[in-house]
């Protein structure tokens, strides 16, 4: 593999799916020294440019191209390229206006085969950038599809597929793909794939880009092969593609338990609202599995009655915790944090003793997960932030909001043993009694919480040990990146 090979890759403009796209590609190029650019729009070039600055291994051989992109020209607020600020009825926009990216990510094609002499020896994409898979056939090379999770992809994908709660009165429903033990529920989709039919703007856009993903080369998985036996059954059979697990691609200080690097570098290029120092610092005053961590993900929020309850329970819990907090549902998730959304004199009471610690939008969720005063993690279910906390053996509460999160949700419940969810949506009404007695269950004395925790920590072993480089030992995840990249290069050839 000496040669000098070209890897592209094209990111869904989300935080959740560059993060790991540049992980995959520091993996990439840092094991097999092959060029890899990232395609995506100004924007996020930047925040993919201050996610490399401040990698510790300074991956500049990483090259991040710019798509111009002008959100105006596709009906969204100015200068709007990623879903981060955006309400779920515009986040659909954004999605349609992705694949005016089809032009010039050709154009980057183009001059990579005038600079080459050759295409790129495969196209990495999105699964929501199913586009790229005619790019690819048309240019005669490569295209795989990275994905997170196999159960939680295999679910999303099936649903937009097959739409089967359309086909019944049911809340519940069976799943081309799953067994028919294996039963879904409304409640965990997000309410426009609920409304879909097959002919709204949701659909329009969903089936055909899952359609011709789901006709790529194979899939790279963002997990490892023995954390979700099942889930991957289910996947391979569904996308009767090769499967690479190669995950999951978490820095690799969070790997070492025995790292005496105190701060984990920055992975997003954005901005917390704390310093990690202080954060830290903050962790240290408490003792060992104490702190609930309460994060959303990069992009969401929840409603403005569910907020009160969370905060009303958390001071009933008497528990210390770090929570990451925007505005709630329909305020604009950048504007400024009103005292109002919160009870009266709840930040005054909670940081009177350091039961509680506010983090105004982003928080540097690496170095508070792989604290030891960390001891679960409330959580929307994000791929990135299951991985995250399992790797570090946090057990975790789920609250799905929206995208595959309810089946991740159902996964970390059923198969894994590491979680219990506490509602589903923004929609839903909880009281503070549910927030102090959910968190009990988790974090108390009793019998679920010592299951869960024994789960996650196993969970993290099997993690640790996929993702091992070292000599004899060298994990699953490791060999399959081999496997990977020796499929594409024997196929490239057989290709030229
Ligand atoms: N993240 C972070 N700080 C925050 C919120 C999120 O660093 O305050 C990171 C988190 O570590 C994870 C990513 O953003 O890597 C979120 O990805 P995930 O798949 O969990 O959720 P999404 O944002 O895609 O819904």
């Amino acid at each position: 593999m000496g040669e000098q090979h070209h890897i592209v890759m094209l990111p869904f403009m989300a935080q959740g799916h560059l993060i790991p796209f540049l992980a995959l590609a520091n993996q990439i190029h840092k094991r097999f020294g092959f060029t890899i650019t990232i395609a995506t729009t100004p924007l996020n070039v930047r925040y993919l440019t201050a996610a490399i600055a401040n990698n510790s291994t300074k991956s500049s051989k990483i090259n991040v191209h710019e798509l111009p992109f002008n959100s105006c020209d596709h009906g969204l607020p100015p200068n709007t390229e990623n879903t981060e600020a955006l309400p779920l009825n515009q986040i659909i926009n954004l999605f349609h206006a992705s694949t005016s990216l089809e032009i010039p990510f050709r154009g980057l094609i183009d001059d990579i085969i005038i600079r080459d002499g050759s295409p790129p020896l495969c196209i990495i994409s999105d699964v929501f950038m199913g586009w790229a898979n005619d790019v690819a056939k048309s240019y005669g090379t490569l295209n795989v599809t990275f994905t997170g999770g196999a159960y939680g992809t295999t679910a999303y994908t099936s649903i937009w597929q097959h739409l089967p709660h359309r086909l019944t009165k049911n809340d519940e429903f069976n799943l081309p793909g799953y067994p028919d033990s294996c039963r879904f529920h409304i409640t965990q989709m997000h309410r426009f794939l609920r409304a879909a039919d097959g002919t709204d703007s949701w659909s329009r856009f969903f089936q055909p880009q899952i359609g011709y993903s789901l006709k790529s080369f194979g899939w790279l998985c963002n997990t490892a092969e023995e954390i979700e036996p099942f889930g991957l059954d289910v996947f391979r059979k569904y996308t009767k593609a090769p499967v690479w697990c190669i995950g999951p691609l978490i820095p690799p200080s969070m790997l070492n338990r025995n790292s005496s690097s105190r701060v984990i570098e920055q992975h997003a290029g954005r901005k917390p609202g704390i310093s990690p120092e202080k954060c830290l610092q903050w962790l240290d005053l408490h003792s060992q599995n104490s702190i609930l961590y309460i994060s959303f993900g990069s992009q969401n929020t929840i409603s403005a009655s569910q907020m009160m309850a969370l905060a009303h329970g958390l001071e009933d819990s008497k528990r210390p915790f770090i929570w990451v907090i925007r505005p709630p549902i329909g305020f604009n998730l950048r504007g400024e944090f009103k005292s109002e959304w919160l009870p009266t004199g709840f930040e005054e009471r909670i940081s009177k003793d350091n039961q509680g610690l506010l983090v105004k939008d982003w928080a540097p969720q690496l170095d508070v997960l792989c604290h030891k005063s960390t001891g679960a993690f409330m959580s929307h279910c994000g791929w990135n932030s299951i991985m995250e906390s399992l790797s570090q053996g946090v057990p975790m509460i789920g609250w799905p909001l929206a995208a595959e999160q309810g089946y991740n949700a159902k996964m970390l419940v059923e198969e894994m043993g590491v979680c219990v969810e506490i509602t589903r949506g923004v929609q839903s009404n909880i009281s503070r009694d549910e927030v102090k007695k959910v968190i009990e269950t988790a974090m108390g004395k009793g019998d679920k919480a010592k299951e869960m925790k024994k789960q996650a920590e196993e969970i993290g072993e099997l993690i640790r040990a996929a993702m091992s480089e070292e000599g004899n030992k060298r994990g699953s995840s490791y060999k399959a990146m081999d496997d990977f990249v020796t499929a594409l290069v024997s196929n490239g050839k057989g290709l030229a």
